[in-house]
């Protein structure tokens, strides 16, 4: 299959041609992805209707050169495949409306995405990670922790009752008074911090089940802040440190779970995705875990974890190799589940 996918539901303006076949790798023909960073830092974090109206201007451009760097005509991919959600609504319907033009003038199939299940392929795009496999989704807006057997086939083990894990990244970069994005900022002081200067919590650490809580980290450094003069790479480097802390914790608890349901495997896969995957402290911690607990560890390279559309190109490869296209009045949608009991 060779797909051309397409990815505006936040503030990357991406398009990309993928080939392949599941489980993967798949080849990346082109994976053209453009950052509003720009656009969005003065006001500290992204503007939704600047989003859409820069999606607007930009996406004719990068789809033809992404279909130039591939070497390809729109006569030549298979299907066309586009984020329809979740995520903010205008970027969304540019892009998902854009596809559905091209997949209509090129007489090929549309097919609309949830962007999560993006993310949550995309190890297998770049390693061919067999299902089923245990996926750490951390992002921006979720902080989830799934059984995955295929397109549409999650179980929801974890997630987060308040922040996501990219969201606690950079709201306490904001207060630390950190530009935005939050994440690379926070890694790059805690390099230089002490891990142990200041004692934060860990919230839901060691609680039953695998859900996650990180409103209490983030008010605790803005206390902290408040009350004294802080070291801000030491501060960082402790936030990055009880993250990881909650995250390994809560990956641990998942790993029974998902065992409990596939219990004949004998080398379970982790994979983790999402922007905070990027994080090479966050790597290393979750390559330890997985060493410990016998589970084989994949990470996409950091290119494919934060927003790009190489993911959706391949979650294309995988629905088409089902057959499973989508009618050209699919919907856009602000709130889409990845898993069928979420209350939406
Ligand atoms: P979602 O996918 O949930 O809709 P999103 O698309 O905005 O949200 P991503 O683009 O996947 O999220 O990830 C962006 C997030 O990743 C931001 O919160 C950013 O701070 C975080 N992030 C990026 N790099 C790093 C890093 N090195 N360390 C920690 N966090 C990071
Ligand atoms: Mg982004
Ligand atoms: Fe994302």
């Amino acid at each position: 299959w060779t797909i051309l996918g397409i990815e505006t539901s936040c503030d990357e303006t991406a398009a990309a041609v993928v080939r392949g076949t599941p489980p993967g790798p798949g080849e990346i023909l082109a994976n053209v992805v453009f950052s509003q960073l720009e656009e969005h830092r003065p006001y500290g974090g992204v503007v939704p209707e600047i989003a859409a109206r820069a999606h607007v201007e930009l996406l004719d451009e990068i789809v033809a050169k992404a279909l130039s760097e591939a070497g390809l005509k729109l006569s030549e991919i298979d299907a066309v495949a586009a984020t329809a959600g979740p995520g903010l609504i205008g970027g969304v319907m540019v892009g998902l409306v854009t596809a559905k033009a091209l997949a209509l003038a090129a007489g090929k199939p549309l097919i609309a995405l949830n962007h999560l299940e993006g993310h949550g392929f995309s190890a297998r795009l770049s390693n061919g990670a067999p299902f089923p496999l245990l996926l750490l989704l951390v992002s921006g807006g979720h902080c989830q922790l799934l059984g995955v057997e295929g397109p549409g086939k999650f179980r929801l083990y974890g997630t987060t009752i308040d922040d996501a894990a990219g969201e606690a990244f950079d709201k306490t970069a904001k207060l630390l008074g950190l530009p935005y994005p939050g994440g690379p900022r926070i890694e790059a002081m805690a390099r230089q911090g002490n891990p142990a200067r200041y004692p934060l919590p860990r919230p839901m650490k060691g609680r039953p089940g695998a859900d996650f809580s990180f409103s209490g980290l983030k008010t605790a450094v803005r206390l902290l802040a408040e009350a004294e003069k802080v070291d801000t790479a030491d501060l960082c480097a402790s936030f990055q440190a009880a993250v990881i802390d909650i995250l390994t914790d809560r990956v641990r608890a998942a790993m029974a779970m998902f065992r409990a349901d596939f219990p004949h495997e004998a080398a379970p896969g982790l994979v983790v995705a999402g922007g905070v995957a990027a994080n090479g402290a966050i790597r290393e911690a979750l390559s330890g875990l997985a060493g410990a607990e016998g589970f084989s560890l994949t990470v996409p390279p950091v290119k494919l974890c934060t927003d790009n559309a190489a993911m959706i190109a391949w979650a294309g490869v995988e629905r088409a190799a089902l057959g499973a296209f989508d009618p050209l009045d699919a919907p856009a949608r602000a709130r889409w589940p990845l898993y069928p009991d979420e209350v939406s």
